[in-house]
């Protein structure tokens, strides 16, 4: 046995803990001492009142965050080293299960119970923080509602993958980690498709955006920025919650949804720019960037997945008798990420230098600068987003740039003057 194995595992293990704990240690140190203070550059444009909301907000999320990962930490731990995974095993093998029922049932009951666990700090976030701060609009019924949706929904789509998964794995020969990436592959293709006219409105209402000022204008935006979108729609978000978005899904022709939410808080101008922001990633072709690093990912995990579960001191080290499909992607789930997790900072980098762009469009789009800016204050401000988030946190866990930095690139870009575009709104 290479008693080397779990020694290492521990240093990443415990590194990224430590790591995550000191980041949001270093963040909640700095907005406590900011207090109420609004700082310099957005004085006159964000009260002290909601500066100290947002900090008091941020405060909030982050002591149940560090509650939350010390448990999580523990409880990971637990369940690789109590012997539970194995007993597990065992007792699914005793009770008549073998092959694809033993692989699914083994992954399936291990995910439902990772799920119960983490419940009480997802229901403490929702019902004591989020109704706290006023953002909470769901009732108990509601959410009970929901969650049990989505078990169906998961059962509905999970299981059928999971045997699938294990198809690939057992019967397609020693590139089966090819054969299986191009299964997946096609899985996510095929759920890009099916999430906008199947699933989310399961959970939300979609109607067509209402001819009018706003509707004619989106169009219009959306002809200047030389796409046809496949439809434009208002989703009620306000059932749940009182947080603002909006977000285009799909390749090629993206649906335009926005949250009624956003349209109660910002003005037509404000929400134009908003959208000429969206439409900006995918003129860069951001989402399909996006969607290409993830598939090399996923190739990447599964060449390692495919040397790992011919490696039986791996499973050794962590209790189990033989290697295993459901022991080895177990084991990924648990593990993977003490490993991945060096590699945030980078997809973070990726992710916000792709906001800059998209900014840098929508001025250029919408021709001027005071209409995203402005609306970027305001959601900022709706969303008791942190005004002083510490630069390394930011680094680690930032997928958008913070909103000082933010305002000042808009500031340095060129002014958009003399270029036929429209001059900026009110
Ligand atoms: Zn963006």
């Amino acid at each position: 046995m290479a008693d080397w194995i779990i020694p290492v595992f521990l240093v990443f293990f415990l590194a990224q803990y430590l790591v995550e704990t000191f980041l949001t240690v270093l963040n909640l140190r700095g907005v406590k001492a900011a207090g109420d203070a609004v700082p310099a550059p957005l004085a006159g444009h964000i009260s002290t009142e909601t500066a100290g909301r947002s900090s008091q907000y941020t405060l909030a999320k982050g002591r149940l965050g560090l509650a939350g990962d010390a448990y999580h930490t523990a409880l990971t731990l637990a369940v690789l080293f109590s012997g539970i995974l194995p007993w597990l095993e065992a007792a699914l093998a005793q009770a008549g299960l073998r092959g694809p029922h033993l692989f699914v049932a083994f992954l399936a009951i291990l995910s439902v119970a990772l799920g119960l666990a983490n419940l009480p700090f997802r229901l403490t976030m929702i019902f004591g923080i989020e109704t706290r701060f006023g953002f909470n609009r769901m009732t108990w019924a509601m959410w009970l509602k929901d969650r049990l949706k989505g078990l169906a929904l998961s059962a509905a789509l999970g299981l059928p993958l999971l045997y699938g998964v294990y198809a690939f794995m057992a019967f397609t020969g020693r590139w089966w980690w090819v054969w299986l990436f191009c299964f997946l592959t096609a899985f996510q293709l095929a759920m890009v498709w099916l999430y906008p006219v199947v699933i989310a409105p399961l959970f939300n209402k979609f109607t067509p955006l209402p001819e009018g000022e706003l509707r004619t204008r989106v169009l219009a935006l959306a002809g200047k920025a030389g796409f046809r979108p496949r439809g434009l729609f208002l989703m009620d978000a306000s059932r749940r919650s009182g947080h603002s978005n909006a977000y285009f899904t799909g390749f090629f022709r993206p649906r335009i949804v926005l949250f009624d939410t956003l349209l109660e808080k910002v003005s037509t101008d404000q929400a134009l720019a908003v959208l000429a922001h969206e439409m900006g990633h995918y003129r860069a072709r951001h989402v399909h960037k996006a969607l290409a690093l993830n598939l090399a990912a996923s190739l990447a995990t599964l060449y390692v997945l495919s040397l790992a579960i011919g490696w039986a001191p791996l499973f050794a080290a962590f209790g189990f008798p033989a290697p295993g499909y459901h022991s080895a992607l177990a084991l990924l789930m648990l593990c993977g990420g003490a490993f991945t997790f060096f590699l945030a900072p980078l997809a973070a980098w990726f992710s916000r230098r792709n906001e800059y762009q998209a900014d840098a469009f929508a001025v250029a789009l919408s021709g001027g600068k005071e209409a995203l800016g402005s609306a970027l204050v305001r959601l900022n401000d709706d969303n008791l987003a942190n005004l002083h988030p510490h630069p390394w946190y930011v680094r680690f866990h930032y997928s958008h740039p913070p909103l000082l930095e933010r305002l000042a690139a808009m500031e340095a870009l060129a002014p958009a003057t003399g270029s036929g575009h429209r001059p900026a709104g009110a």
